[in-house]
């Protein structure tokens, strides 16, 4: 493959430097609320561990109606992207597991609380 390059100029300077900058105060907002925790009612709503609510907010998915079924009970579940959820709200809630990504929601690798089997 074979690309043209891009003439450097000043308009390429000013995008690059801002968009690099607005990116790391992303970054740097996001890890203040992983650390601040501003929101743990949504975060409840959601059923979303700590990493997933304040710090992945960046989702990419194809824009495509897409099935899956829940890692833990087995039933169907339809979301309206490709970046589809690990578990069934329901599960997540049942275990205290994030929906998304199937991580505990306080994200802790041990807890006095048994992990779940999947059930199918
Ligand atoms: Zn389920
Ligand atoms: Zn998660």
């Amino acid at each position: 493959m074979k690309r043209i390059g891009r003439k450097w100029d000043r308009c390429l300077l000013e995008y690059s430097t801002s968009s690099h900058k607005n990116h790391i105060k992303s970054i740097r907002e996001k890890l203040v609320a992983f650390d601040t925790k501003p929101d743990e009612e949504g975060r409840s709503n959601k059923q979303e561990c700590l990493y997933c609510y304040y710090v992945g907010t960046d989702r990419i998915g194809g824009s495509a109606y897409t099935t899956t079924t829940c890692g833990i009970c087995g039933k169907e579940v339809t979301f309206s992207s490709t970046n589809t959820d690990v578990l069934c709200k329901e599960c997540g809630k049942e275990h205290d597991l994030c929906k998304h990504c199937g991580s505990d929601m306080q994200m802790r690798l041990r807890r006095k609380k048994e992990w779940p089997e999947a059930r199918f």
